[in-house]
């Protein structure tokens, strides 16, 4: 946590950008969002580096990318040929290679293919028309996804097809997008694992149970309910490796379906933080190697001998607790001060 941290630049300042600045806030990173004028993550990051903008704008993502180090994104959905045009002037990360190769849910799953990844099995349409589509259903067996390659969230771009009938219908709702139909997972439970993918490492969250609702994620439980180990440590190790076939650094939130005999299959990935991820704030106490410890920064610019910088809390059930988690900091900042 150097006191000249970079310059991180988000493209999107929704609640997930909004949730990341909250964080990099107390660690004294300043966020730069590209979205518009009062998008939720900028109403709690007041300075004047913000751009206003779209991320889908290549001009605005390169006066964004003139103001900050590195630029990362809160959504997959972002123009990644202007991510691309600035590489080479900031950095990227996750790399916008691996950003272009997810946001096609298609292509993330032909790239998954390639590091053995265990995947609902997947057909290509190229020509959108019922007789296409039937034979799909022929080889896919019924019920089938139907799935919009791109743009898709909260399951708009999913039209279930149960069965041949189905296919009108279907294609009247997707038929202008670029589609991929998969084969159903007979799921017993959603599970979702967060990964942080640093410089040379792959590290994971424990597994968590997503309960959807209309495709829209609408519970989650940490840990997941009445999941051995065993599937939380294959689960964690399934979403570790398909992250792994990604270049750059980031958090990565990891969709799977545990099935009747639990395997695991994955579903999707996503090049950001994730909703499936939001009970870390609150549940996760392990942010820093001294459990309990949480820090905040003040941002206050300069450092001088004195000066209230930021605090760092340390919580236990008994005060020896504290007082023992405490100790090696005070010991740290009296080595600083000496
Ligand atoms: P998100 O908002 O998570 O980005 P999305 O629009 O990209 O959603 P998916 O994650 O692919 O859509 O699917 C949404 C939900 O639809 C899944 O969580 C699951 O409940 C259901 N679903 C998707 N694919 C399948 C499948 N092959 N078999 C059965 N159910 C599926
Ligand atoms: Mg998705
Ligand atoms: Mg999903």
């Amino acid at each position: 946590m150097a006191w000249n941290s970079p310059k991180v630049g988000i493209l999107g300042g929704g609640q997930l950008g909004r949730m990341l600045t909250e964080s990099a806030n107390r660690l004294n990173i300043e966020v730069h969002v590209l979205d518009a004028a009062n998008a939720p993550a900028k109403q709690i990051s007041a300075h004047d580096n913000h751009t206003i903008g779209h991320f889908n704008d290549q001009e605005s993502v390169q006066e964004l990318a003139k103001t900050c180090d590195v630029v990362t994104a809160e959504i997959e959905h972002v123009n990644t040929y202007a991510l691309e045009a600035v590489a080479s002037q900031v950095k990227v990360e996750p790399s916008w290679q691996s950003i272009r190769i997810i946001q096609n849910k298609y292509d993330q799953k032909k790239h998954l293919s390639k590091y053995d990844i265990p995947m609902a099995d997947y057909r290509e349409l190229v020509e959108n028309t019922p007789e296409e589509l039937a034979k799909v259903g022929e080889y896919l067996g019924y019920p089938m996804m139907l799935k919009s390659k791109t743009l898709a969230y909260d399951g708009r771009g999913n039209y279930p097809v149960k069965s041949k009938e189905d296919i009108p219908d279907a294609l009247e709702a997707l038929k202008d997008r670029p589609l991929y139909a998969e084969k159903w997972a007979h799921f017993k439970m959603e599970l979702a694992v967060m990964v942080v993918k640093t410089k040379d490492s792959v590290l994971s969250y424990p597994t968590v149970e997503t309960v959807q609702e209309d495709s829209i994620c609408k519970l989650v439980y940490a840990p997941a309910r009445n999941v051995s180990d065993a599937i939380n440590k294959k689960a964690q190790e399934l979403a570790r490796n398909a992250v792994a076939a990604f270049d750059g650094k980031g958090v990565f939130g990891v969709e799977m379906f545990l099935l009747e005999d639990d395997s695991i299959l994955l579903c999707e990935i996503a090049s950001r933080v994730h909703n499936s991820g939001h009970y870390t704030i609150e549940g996760c106490e392990h942010a820093l190697s001294i459990p309990n410890a949480s820090i905040h920064l003040y941002s206050k610019g300069g450092a001088r001998p004195g000066r209230k910088m930021g605090h760092i809390t340390v919580t236990g059930a008994t005060m020896y607790e504290a007082e023992t988690d405490i100790q090696p900091l005070i010991d740290l900042v009296d080595k600083i001060r000496a």
